[in-house]
């Protein structure tokens, strides 16, 4: 495990600039990874751990700093809850905790430096310092993750019927019959123009 100082330094560069989301996000990713007793997470312990992330917001981008988890290696999701909370999940422990920003530390973060005028300066401050049960609650949870949402995963690749665009990872759906991806299902979020 790095400083927390260095953390901060690769999650400013990895975000763009720093802020209060990036010491929250770091504190909730090295809490989870305390929680699971993971050391190691980007070296030994890397291909342990997958994390889920419950908003798309500034904390979200500082957990991969730590975890190592990405998108890109399947070993980050994203569940849009709008909830500023993470799951840690060690597929060897087969262990998982769910850990939450308590709403009551930007509070706690006014009580402590008062006299900082700006909030992003006063709960950077305060969020390097809180202990992590101030900072957040967490619980002990069970996620089933299945084989096709694992890194690694290697399955046949469908094709959709309508489309025909590939789908990986099982993501196709049958309906009476036919291979269809999400879209042409009825799952879309695009519209085609002209
Ligand atoms: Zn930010
Ligand atoms: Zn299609």
């Amino acid at each position: 495990m790095k400083s927390f100082e260095e953390y901060e330094r690769l999650a400013e560069q990895a975000h763009g600039h720093m802020c209060a989301g990036q010491v929250l996000g770091l504190r909730m990713a090295l809490y989870g990874l305390k929680l699971l007793g993971i050391e190691d997470p980007t070296g030994k312990d890397r291909k342990r751990l997958v994390t889920y992330v419950e908003i798309d917001r500034c904390v979200t981008d500082a957990i991969p700093v730590v975890t190592g988890c990405r998108l890109g290696k399947r070993a980050l999701k994203f569940r849009d809850f709008g909830k500023v909370a993470a799951t840690f999940c060690d597929l060897q422990a087969d262990r998982a905790f769910r850990v939450v920003a308590r709403d009551s530390s930007k509070e706690r973060a006014r009580a402590m430096y008062p006299h900082i005028e700006s909030r992003n300066e006063q709960q950077m401050r305060a969020y390097r310092e809180m202990p992590d049960a101030e900072l957040f609650d967490a619980k002990a949870v069970r996620v089933s993750i299945g084989p096709e949402d694992l890194p690694g995963y290697k399955g046949a690749r469908a094709v959709c019927s309508r489309c025909g665009e590939g789908v990986n990872f099982r993501r196709e759906i049958v309906l009476d019959g036919a291979v269809l991806c999400r879209a042409c299902a009825g799952e879309t979020y695009y519209e085609a123009v002209e």
